[in-house]
């Protein structure tokens, strides 16, 4: 058995069930954990996949930012908040919002949370 570097024991074990959370999204991945201190050691393969995929995803290192088209209805223009978005900050839909004008061509929407 491999020695931990953080408690310095001999309770390295294997493990296929590190969770790893970017921006939201759960990334399961290899590695080893030490048993007696619960320090989790991700494989560096595994690493640089998840690195990978966060990057496709376009969520490693920078905020989510995603392409949305405006539409009309009777009472005014209407913006969809995207699924990820949604998930993201976990909406259920019926928030108050503030929304502020910042520059010439931003919108923030402030979400208030109970
Ligand atoms: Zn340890």
């Amino acid at each position: 058995m491999k020695t931990c570097p953080i408690c310095h024991k001999e309770t390295i074990s294997k493990v296929q069930d590190i969770v790893n959370d970017i921006e939201g999204y759960n990334f399961v991945l290899k590695g080893e954990r030490c048993t007696s201190c619960g320090e989790e050691f991700i494989d560096e393969e595994e690493g640089q996949r998840m690195i990978h995929i966060a990057k496709k995803f376009g969520i490693w290192g920078k905020p989510l930012r995603l392409h949305r088209k405006l539409s009309k209805s009777a009472r005014g223009t209407v913006l969809r908040i995207p699924t990820d978005i949604e998930k993201n900050l976990h909406l259920k839909g019926n928030e108050d919002v503030f929304i502020s004008k910042v520059g010439s061509n931003k919108i923030l929407v402030e979400v208030e949370m109970d």
